[in-house]
């Protein structure tokens, strides 16, 4: 299991053999539970129990506005942040060639299809600072180019391929807070 070394691993083993049966019965229905029930938003990628997500769900977001992710486990950071309140659209990574990652195999025409019935006004790119977030960030900027759409990304500040997923809240709500216009 990922962040799970060797002997948090034997940790826990020796925890729950020691401990009532009914807590590793416990433990395994739970992980189950997510297993089964728990898939993706089909408007943003998002983490869902049903076909939309808590965060497309709820009314009280601001509309208009769009953060487009690489990953729905970094709307889970951005949402603890508490810096942005609106809605998300995650992309399914960045383009990469060489990986064969090309804009076909992310969800930018779903991004696209949304911007109209939902009357979106701003997308603000939090995409990583890497050669392929650029790439990624410019050609979406290319396609989004003629709609009367406010782009923007998220300021510098965070490290060079950094992972939005490890950023610090304060890091993440500076860079909301001075994002700076595409193209
Ligand atoms: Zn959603």
């Amino acid at each position: 299991m990922p962040g799970i070394g060797a002997r948090s691993a034997q940790r826990i083993a020796l925890h729950l053999l020691h401990a009532p049966e009914q807590q590793s019965r416990d433990l395994a229905s739970s992980l189950i539970d997510v297993r089964e029930g728990v898939g993706f938003c089909v408007r943003c990628g998002f983490y869902a129990e049903g076909d939309l997500c808590l965060i497309c769900a709820d009314a009280r977001r601001r509309a208009g506005v769009l953060c487009v992710v690489e990953q729905p486990a970094e709307v889970l950071s951005l949402e603890k942040s508490g810096a942005f309140q609106g809605r998300y659209h995650v992309l399914g990574g960045v383009i990469s060639p060489l990986d064969g990652i090309h804009p076909d195999s992310l969800a930018i025409t779903p991004l696209i299809e949304r911007i109209e019935p939902e009357g979106i006004s701003e997308i603000v790119l939090a995409l990583s600072a890497g050669i392929e977030g650029e790439t990624t960030a410019l050609y979406l900027a290319e396609r989004l180019a003629e709609r009367p759409l406010r782009i923007t990304r998220l300021a510098r500040g965070l490290p060079v391929g950094s992972n939005l997923e490890y950023t610090d809240e304060a890091t993440l709500q500076r860079a909301f807070e001075g994002r700076v216009e595409l193209g």
